[in-house]
């Protein structure tokens, strides 16, 4: 399979070369070049298959000639091992819950799945530094996900007293090859800290940086298979038919992902973008132009994001047809207050307690299901990450504890010269 650039389709790489180099030149990013269609032998058969089996079937044609068969297996064995269960909240709304790997959140799947990838790629006896910023999710699925690979090193920064406890002691309780760099700044200041050390060709080649934000399509292309295995999981409760699903947004990776599983051929009838107050995706599908925004501060806040990175994926896949884009997707966004209210509605009428995030995906649900539809939310993240948003619905919602004694961390101001000293 190769890859071409959104920005320069002229510019035709491997997958190798896709991984590595995260983002494409002229700020564009990597998409498959065809979407391969899977038989319809496979829908029939996928009721009996384990999530390991659909994840191969499913990822093998976008790696073959780069990864053989037998490695990419255990590549897949090491990425999805935990459960993605599909529970009811009503007759016609579900959650899938996305939240059981090591640090609660979805984003442990491509977090886990880049790190194997980058580690079959690795020459033997040379190590690369994996530099990655972070305002909170990000950091720990990575820091979880590379934690103990041969040949890696990751350094993760993260502003001061900008990230929850909880947040900080993911990233900082690991030790090895994981070191949490603590910056006396903003997530910007994080940020652009990276983005220089990335633009100096000399440090890069010293230390063969590689980054593993989620623009990388390693991290995206395992994320197909929530909709794979939620298909599976209301199949084997024979509620597959007219499935709607809907997707938390931020950056849209997992949008995206929904959107290539459906082309892959799995009948998703439609997908519904949910959205918090960064509304900037709903916009473009009601006007057909596209407009980033201003961030805005919200409770879903792994959400918060005004210029949505993987925008560029989604246009570059309907490109030749804007109408059927608007047909597979509606978006719909909610306020904090109703993100709240739907929290304390699911705990007291099904006894589910849902994190910020997965409330807007059911809300999206509620609003717009048709009654001959089945209707599934994504449930992101764990609730217990966001205990203190819980706490304002649900009173009786406990704290973790955390064992403070297993943190370390180093401190910098933001400048270049001290980060390349903990390099
Ligand atoms: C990252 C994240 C999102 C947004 O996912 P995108 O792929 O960026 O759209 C939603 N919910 C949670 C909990 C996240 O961590």
């Amino acid at each position: 399979m190769n890859y071409l650039n959104t920005s320069n389709p002229s510019e035709v790489c491997s997958f190798k070369e896709a991984l590595l180099n995260g983002l494409a030149s002229n700020k564009g990013l990597y998409v498959p070049e065809q979407i391969p269609v899977l038989p319809t032998s496979f829908f029939d058969s996928i009721i009996d298959m384990s999530q390991q089996e659909i994840a191969y079937e499913v990822l093998f044609p976008f790696v073959k000639n780069e990864i053989p068969s037998k490695e990419f297996k255990e590549i897949i064995e090491d990425t999805f091992h935990f459960p993605i269960p599909t529970i009811p909240l009503n007759e016609n709304i579900f959650v899938t819950e996305l939240f059981h790997g090591p640090t609660q959140a979805f984003k442990d799947i491509g977090a886990k799945f880049m790190a194997k990838c980058l580690n079959y790629f690795q020459e033997k006896d040379t190590k690369s530094t994996v530099l990655v910023a972070t305002s909170g999710d990000t950091g720990s699925a990575v820091a979880n996900g590379f934690f103990n690979e041969v040949g890696v090193e990751v350094r993760i920064l993260f502003p001061k007293n900008k990230v929850s406890p909880y947040q900080e002691y993911q990233m900082t309780s690991l030790g090895k090859n994981i070191k949490a760099i603590e910056v006396d700044g903003t997530f910007d200041d994080c940020q652009a800290l990276v983005k220089e050390a990335f633009s100096n060709p000399e440090l890069k080649q010293r230390y063969k940086l590689t980054s593993a934000n989620s623009i990388n399509i390693a991290r995206l292309l395992p994320q197909m298979l929530f909709y794979f295995i939620t298909y599976r999981n209301m199949k084997q409760n024979k509620l597959e038919n007219n499935l709607v699903i809907s997707v938390p947004c931020g950056n849209l990776g997992n949008l995206t992902a929904g959107l290539y599983a459906k082309k892959m051929g799995l009948p998703i009838h439609r997908y519904i973008a949910a959205l918090n107050k960064n509304d900037a995706f709903g916009d473009f599908l009601n006007s057909k132009t596209y407009q980033p925004k201003e961030t805005i501060e919200t409770i879903s806040n792994a959400m918060d994001v005004g210029n949505p990175s993987n925008i560029e994926r989604i246009i570059d896949l309907y490109k030749n047809n804007s109408n059927e884009l608007r047909c597979d997707i509606k978006a719909y966004s909610f306020s904090d207050s109703e993100t709240l209210n739907e929290i304390q509605n699911a705990y007291e009428k099904s006894n589910y307690i849902l994190d910020p995030h997965g409330s807007i995906g059911v809300l999206a649900l509620k609003n717009n299901l048709n009654t001959n539809e089945i209707g599934v939310a994504l449930e992101t993240a764990h609730p217990c990450k966001f205990e203190s948003v819980i706490q304002k619905v649900i009173a009786t919602y406990p704290n973790k504890e955390v064992d403070l004694k297993k943190c370390s961390k180093t401190s910098i101001q933001p400048k270049l010269d001290l980060l390349i000293m903990e390099l």
